[in-house]
């Protein structure tokens, strides 16, 4: 995945933190720019949306 504010690659990043919901993981990840995006691993794994917010 890709940061949203600078399209550097997130692999690097941060992981701030991990919720368990109904629909699976969200995974939030904080790049080296300071932006936080919000990885979606649904119960199979597979990151099915990405959307990014402002810290
Ligand atoms: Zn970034």
């Amino acid at each position: 995945m890709r940061c949203a504010q600078c399209d550097q690659s997130m692999s690097e990043a941060r992981t701030i933190s991990t919720h368990h919901t109904s629909e699976g993981w969200v995974r939030y990840k904080r790049c080296a720019c300071g932006g936080v995006s919000i990885e979606l691993l649904t119960l199979d794994t597979r990151p099915t949306g990405v959307h990014a917010a402002r810290a």
